[in-house]
């Protein structure tokens, strides 16, 4: 049993698609165990994209991940890092597979609808930087 964090982004909320990320992510077997909608400050999404601060996106990166609501969710299940990045494709949109969130739904590299850990370490800390232990729902 493994959790990622998922997020749908502003791109994604204002597309209406909450619903449709949803429904992908339920028939795909995953369980949302945590979910909340909010409007990220800009100190919360440099924070989140630490990593990529030095990358040229950086930036723009951040002005969108604040330019609307986005979905914040904790997905469980077998596999469950792995299984979701699958779900969403690749990050450009026009090298991801069909089928996938971002290939049938995303506009570009950086407006891609929505995000999930790339690995187990990762993971946790998304997790906590978002979620405290008991907004978690687990096993039901
Ligand atoms: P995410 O971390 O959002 O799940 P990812 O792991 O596929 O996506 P990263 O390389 O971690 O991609 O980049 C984080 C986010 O930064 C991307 O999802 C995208 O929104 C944006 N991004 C990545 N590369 C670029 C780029 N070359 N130009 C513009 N934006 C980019
Ligand atoms: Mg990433």
């Amino acid at each position: 049993m493994e959790r990622t964090l998922a997020i749908i982004k502003p791109d994604g909320t204002a597309a209406r698609l909450i619903g449709e990320v949803i429904r992908r992510i339920e028939d795909e077997g995953l369980v949302i165990v945590a979910m909340r909608m909010e409007l990220l400050s800009e100190r919360k999404a440099e924070g989140f994209y630490f990593v990529h601060r030095h990358k040229p996106f950086f930036h723009s990166l951040v002005k969108f991940m604040t330019s609307g609501p986005v979905v914040l969710m904790v997905l469980e299940g077998d596999n469950a890092i792995s299984r979701w990045r699958t779900l969403m494709g690749a990050t450009d949109p026009r090298k991801a597979d069909a089928g996938t969130i971002r290939r049938d739904l995303a506009t570009d590299i950086e407006r891609n609808v929505v995000h999930g850990s790339d690995g187990p370490d990762t993971a946790v800390y998304e997790i906590n930087y978002f979620f405290k232990g008991d907004e978690l729902c687990s096993g039901y």
